[in-house]
């Protein structure tokens, strides 16, 4: 399983996350960030724990994020 962990106060809604991995994100109609589908909110962070079929698809969401808040946690 792995631990996605979004920073979503910072996100520019540039739709790259979704683009990469759409069944675990998608964008708001009401302030045009990205959700993090099925995550739970911390003070401004969401995170979600997924299976590990779900990874190499958000390594790349990760990777495409150009404001680098997507970050992955093995668990
Ligand atoms: S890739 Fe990053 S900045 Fe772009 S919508 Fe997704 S979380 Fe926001």
């Amino acid at each position: 399983m792995i631990r996605i962990i979004h920073q979503r106060d910072k996100c520019i809604g540039c739709n790259a996350c979704v683009e990469a991995a759409w069944s675990r994100w998608r964008m708001s109609r009401k302030d045009g960030k990205s959700i993090l589908i099925g995550g739970i909110k911390k003070k401004y962070i969401y995170s979600a724990v997924v299976g590990d079929d779900e990874r190499s698809e958000n390594i790349q969401a990760s990777v495409n994020c150009p404001v680098g808040i997507i970050q992955l946690i093995q668990m």
